[in-house]
C-alpha cells in the first residue's frame, strides 16, 4: 500500500522529490542552533556543510495541549515557517486560487476537505517555500491518519515527528480554565494547576494566566469547553493518531514529550529534548 502510493505521488510531486533547501537562506542563529540537534541523530545522512541542512518536521499532539504555541516558537527559532494545514484551508477559501470555489462548496456542506485536497495545498506551499529559499519547514495539524502519513512520505522526507503529551487530567483543568475577553478577544486561563509526580507518572504545574483588571468583569467560556465535549475531543483524538504515532515510531522517527507544565516550564524542556539552545534564555538567565 505504502509503496504504491509512494510511486503515484513521485509522479505527481517529482518536482517536490528532487527539492533541495538553500542553505543561503538559513540565518546565522538557525545554524547555531540546530546544529547539535542534527549531529547527534547519527541515523540520518550528515551532509558535508553544516548549513546544508533541512529541518522537515511533524508536531503531533491532542488539542488543547498547545502544539501551535510550541511549533510556532521552534519555526521562529530555527527560522523555519509554521505550516498548520488549517491556515492553508483558510487561506485558499480567502482567495481566487483554483479550491476556492470548491473548497467553499465542501465547507458549506459541512463536508471534510478530502486528503488529496489537503496534500494538493500542502504541496504548493512547500514549493512556494522552496522557491523562496525557505530552509525547512514545521508542519502542524498534518498528517492526522496513517494514510496521510503514507502520501505525506511520498511527498517529503520527514526527519522528526514531535509527539507532545500531557496528562488528561491537566489538559482538562487547562480547557476548562480557559478564558476569552468578551470585548477585546484576548485569552486568559484561570485554571492554576499543580499534579504531584507520583509512581512514575510525571508532575505538572501550571501558574494561571489572569487577566488584567479591565478584562477580568468581561470573561467569557467557550461553549465547549465542558468537561464532557473535551473528554469526548480527546477520545476521538487517542483513537486517530495511535496509528500515526506508531508509523512514525517504526520508523523510528517519533519523539515523545511529555509537557511538564506551561510554557515557562516546557520550552526550556523541549529544547533540550530536541537538543536545541535558546540563546535567549541562556542570556536572560545569566544577566
Ligand atoms: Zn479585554
Amino acid at each position: 500500500m505504502a509503496v504504491s502510493l509512494r510511486a503515484t505521488r513521485t509522479m505527481s510531486f517529482s518536482s517536490l522529490l528532487s527539492r533541495t533547501f538553500s542553505s543561503a537562506s538559513l540565518n546565522s542563529q538557525a545554524d547555531l542552533k540546530s546544529a547539535p540537534f542534527f549531529a547527534q541523530r547519527k541515523s540520518l545522512p550528515l551532509r558535508p556543510d553544516p548549513r546544508d541542512r533541512n529541518v522537515q518536521w511533524v508536531f503531533l499532539g491532542c488539542p488543547g495541549v498547545g502544539k501551535g504555541t510550541y511549533a510556532s516558537r521552534l519555526s521562529n527559532l530555527l527560522g523555519v515557517p509554521h505550516i498548520a494545514t488549517g491556515d492553508l484551508v483558510r487561506e485558499e477559501l480567502n482567495s481566487s486560487g483554483p479550491l476556492a470555489s470548491l473548497l467553499k462548496e465542501i465547507v458549506n456542506q459541512g463536508q471534510l476537505v478530502s486528503d488529496e485536497i489537503i496534500i494538493n495545498l500542502l504541496s504548493k506551499r512547500l514549493e512556494a517555500g522552496e522557491a523562496k529559499g525557505e530552509s525547512g519547514f514545521i508542519l502542524d495539524g498534518f498528517p492526522r491518519t496513517v494514510r496521510q502519513a503514507e502520501i505525506l512520505e511520498g511527498v517529503t522526507d520527514i526527519d522528526v515527528v514531535v509527539n507532545l503529551k500531557i496528562q488528561e487530567e491537566a489538559l482538562l483543568a487547562k480547557c476548562l480554565g480557559r478564558r476569552i475577553c468578551s470585548e477585546c478577544g484576548g485569552n486568559y486561563n484561570v485554571a492554576s494547576i499543580d499534579i504531584k509526580g507520583e509512581n512514575g507518572k510525571p508532575g505538572m504545574y501550571m501558574a494561571p494566566l489572569l487577566p488584567p483588571p479591565h478584562c477580568a468583569s468581561k470573561l467569557i467560556q467557550r461553549s465547549d469547553d465542558t468537561e464532557e465535549v473535551v473528554k469526548e475531543r480527546l477520545r476521538v483524538y487517542d483513537e486517530m493518531s495511535r496509528p500515526v504515532e506508531e508509523f512514525y515510531h517504526k520508523r523510528g522517527k517519533l519523539l515523545e514529550f511529555n509537557l511538564p507544565g506551561g510554557i515557562p516550564e516546557s520550552w526550556p524542556k523541549l529544547l533540550e529534548a530536541l537538543n536545541l539552545e535558546d540563546h535567549e534564555i541562556k542570556q536572560s538567565a545569566a544577566a
